[in-house]
């Protein structure tokens, strides 16, 4: 499995990467689409929160802007579409 932006692996022991919410479905390094660590976790995992990611494309697709806001304490305070 390859990160669509810099066409290198997953690791183990890395951050999850992050999958798209949106038609694509691709996955990336957090760190390649600028996805804080924190909130790489919380989307992938068990409880999301309704917490979606998109990629660029699908971000243009819909005109989506997502707003992370991460917390101190890690935690994700709130997101935004426009
Ligand atoms: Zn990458
Ligand atoms: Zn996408």
């Amino acid at each position: 499995m390859f990160c669509r932006r810099c066409w290198i692996d997953f690791r183990a022991g890395e951050h999850p990467p992050v999958e798209c919410s949106g038609p694509c479905g691709r996955r990336f390094h957090h760190r390649c689409v600028l996805v804080p660590g924190e909130v790489a976790r919380v989307l992938r995992g068990q409880d999301s929160g309704g917490l979606e990611w998109y990629c660029h494309n699908c971000r243009q697709l819909y005109r989506l802007q997502l707003y992370f806001e991460v917390a101190t304490d890690c935690t994700i305070r709130g997101i935004s579409y426009l």
